[in-house]
């Protein structure tokens, strides 16, 4: 049975040289397709990935690549902010690995630009006052 997923994979420094693309599509006969590629300021590497091939693969592939130590997540469809939740604590500025939230220096208010964010959902489970809210 063929299968299709999107994943955001969050990995470390010191894996961003490894070719693991390559190797989902050599080792694993899989269909790679690069949505977006991102490193962080903190220096970790995000990639949104659309995989397909046959579903053992698929799971194989996924097997892999959390061995070697890359976090694997499904890809959330979009990400809603409730300004009205937001409190600009600030604490999501710093995790986004697009810069989808910047802070206006003169009211430290948080603006959150819906067009830079890639749905990783890095910022959800960090914001205390659950202004980001995940849609599946
Ligand atoms: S972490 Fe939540 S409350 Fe704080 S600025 Fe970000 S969205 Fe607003
Ligand atoms: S889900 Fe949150 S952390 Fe991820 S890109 Fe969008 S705003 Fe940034």
């Amino acid at each position: 049975m063929m299968e299709k997923k999107k994943l955001v994979l969050t990995f470390p420094h010191d894996l961003l040289d490894k070719p693991i693309t390559y190797h989902l599509i050599k080792d694993y006969d899989l269909i790679v397709n690069i949505l977006k590629a991102k490193i962080t300021p903190k220096e970790e590497g995000v990639l949104v990935l659309e995989v397909s091939g046959k579903k053992t693969s698929v799971a194989q592939g996924i097997a892999y690549l959390k061995n070697i130590g890359i976090a694997v997540e499904p890809l959330i469809k979009d990400i809603k902010w409730d300004k009205d939740k937001c409190t600009h604590c600030t604490a999501c500025v710093s995790v986004c690995p697009t810069d989808a939230f910047t802070v206006i220096r003169e009211t430290m208010q948080v603006v959150f630009d819906r067009d830079k964010c890639i749905a990783c959902g890095l910022c959800v489970s960090l914001c205390p006052y659950h202004a980001m809210e995940i849609i599946l």
